[in-house]
This record gives structure tokens, sequence and C-alpha cells, in this order.
């Protein structure tokens, strides 16, 4: 699973880091060291790995789930050599989000799709790309997603899809098509590629990933019903979007998404806190 990241990253030993300390969250060389807020979204990152894994988002290319440090030009990243099911805070490493400075030698190979990104959009605090199954083959199509659920409603009319490219995005200027692609939606599908979801904290940029996989599921099934299908009408998305995605309700699917990962991994419970 990890041999082909890890391959490519390790063409980048240039940027070996530092002798980080076992505790520390494996920063970039001459990164100072993470403060216990950082070290704390390290353990929400993971816990979010682990989530989106729960939601099938694994696959032998893997993805990346990442987080902006507030206030900063730098975020945290899943790393390479780990799964979404496999991550832990320690699988955390820092990166910038400037492409001309090295990234540290285990930084996925598609760091450039979320240092484009940040740079696009400051509201964007964290960032999801995976190739999950659903929304892969739903971003292959040309059908328009449609509010067949109440996930598909958050996304009607604000799901463009990036089509210049399907290859691994491993430069600056793929990377900025894409998030000019994005816009300022809430996600995008990469055809034959996979998605791209984005939200103002880690919270939301999952809870949103999920909700994509689902729609892109449940409209998948529906298409194949003879005789066609009924959609939530416009009145009813806006109403969805004001009451199922508030911020609110938003917290209530990410507990639930915690609570799911820390009851099929114990250790998730401390990663919360982050006390490492
Ligand atoms: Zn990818």
């Amino acid at each position: 699973m990890t041999a082909a990241a890890s391959g490519t990253a390790a063409s980048r030993t240039a940027a070996s880091p530092s002798a980080a300390s076992p505790s520390a969250a494996s920063p970039s060389a001459g990164s100072p060291t993470l403060s216990a807020a950082e070290q704390r979204l390290c353990g929400l990152l993971a816990i979010a790995a682990r989530s989106l894994s729960q939601g099938g988002h694994d696959d032998f290319n893997q993805g990346q789930v990442s987080a902006r440090l507030p206030g900063s030009d730098r975020f945290l990243i899943k790393n390479a050599l780990a799964g979404f099911n496999e991550c832990t805070p320690e699988s955390v490493v820092l990166a910038s989000v400037n492409p001309d400075e090295v990234p540290h030698r285990n930084a996925p190979p598609e760091l450039v799709l979320h240092q484009a990104i940040y740079l696009a959009r400051p509201d964007v605090n964290s960032i999801v790309h995976s190739h999950a199954p659903q929304t892969l083959v739903f971003g292959a199509t040309d059908l328009e997603l449609r509010a067949v659920s109440h996930d598909g409603a958050f996304f009607v009319d604000r799901l463009p899809r990036f089509t210049q490219t399907s290859q691994t995005i491993l430069n600056l200027q793929i990377a900025t098509a894409v998030a000019t692609a994005l816009g300022d939606a809430p996600a995008a599908l990469l055809r034959n590629h996979g998605g791209v979801i984005v939200g103002k904290s880690i919270r939301h940029a999952c809870v949103f990933a999920h909700l994509l996989e689902r729609a892109c599921m449940l409209q998948l099934l529906a298409e194949q019903v003879p005789g066609g299908y009924h959609c939530s009408t416009e009145a009813d998305v806006e109403a969805k979007r004001e009451f199922n995605f508030a911020d609110l309700s938003v917290k209530s699917y990410w507990d639930h998404c915690v609570n799911r990962v820390v009851a099929s991994e114990p250790a998730a419970a401390a990663w919360k806190e982050a006390r490492r």
C-alpha cells in the first residue's frame, strides 16, 4: 500500500528532517517544535484519517487529510507512509504553503495540491483528498449531483468537476488548475482520480468528505432505478443547508465520527487531547 507513496517521497531525501524527538510530530527541518495546540491538531487529523478509512476512503495510492495552522503559512498533513486506516498523530508532518520550500522527506507526493488550495482559499483550514470509490465513479460520469438525499442537498450546484488530467497531482500548475476549478465550492470531483473536499475546520472537511461519498453512492443507486427518481425542491435544499449542515449539526456528525473511531481504536480517545 505504502510502497509507491514512500518510493516517491524517498526521492525527496534532500529534505531530511532534523533529529526530531520521538514525541514530536516529525516537523520539517528547521521548524519550531509544535505547540500543544498544534499537537492537538495532529491528533484530530489522525482521528479524521481513521474516520475516512471507516468511510471507505482507503486505496493503494492513498489520499491525504491536512489542516492549516491558524494564522500561519504552514499546515499539518498525513504523511505518505501511513494509510488512513493506520494513521496516528505521529504520522503527521509539517509543511509550508510555499511550494518552493523543500518538503519533509515523508510528505505525500500530492502535497502541492494542498499548497495550491490553501494559497487560493483563505477560508479553508482543512483539506481531504481521496480516491473514494463512489466519488470517483460519479466523477467519471457527466451527471450533475442532485439532492437525492440530505447529503446531496449540500453539494447541489457547487460541485465542479476537474477534467484537465486524471493523473496524480505532482506540480503546481496542475494543482493551481484544480484550485481554480474548485473556486469557492466545498468540494470538487477529479475525473478518473477522486475528490477534493475542503472546510473551515478538520471536522467540516472530514464530515463533508463523508457526505460527498454517500451523496454520490445514493445518486448512482437512484440512477439505476427504472422510471427515474425525484429530488428535494430548491426550498428543501436551502432548508437542509441551514439546519442539517449548520455548525452545530456538523459538530454532532463529527462527534459521531470520533466515537466510531474510538470504538475501533481506543487509543484515539487520547488523540483528542494529543498529550504526546
Ligand atoms: Zn490523488
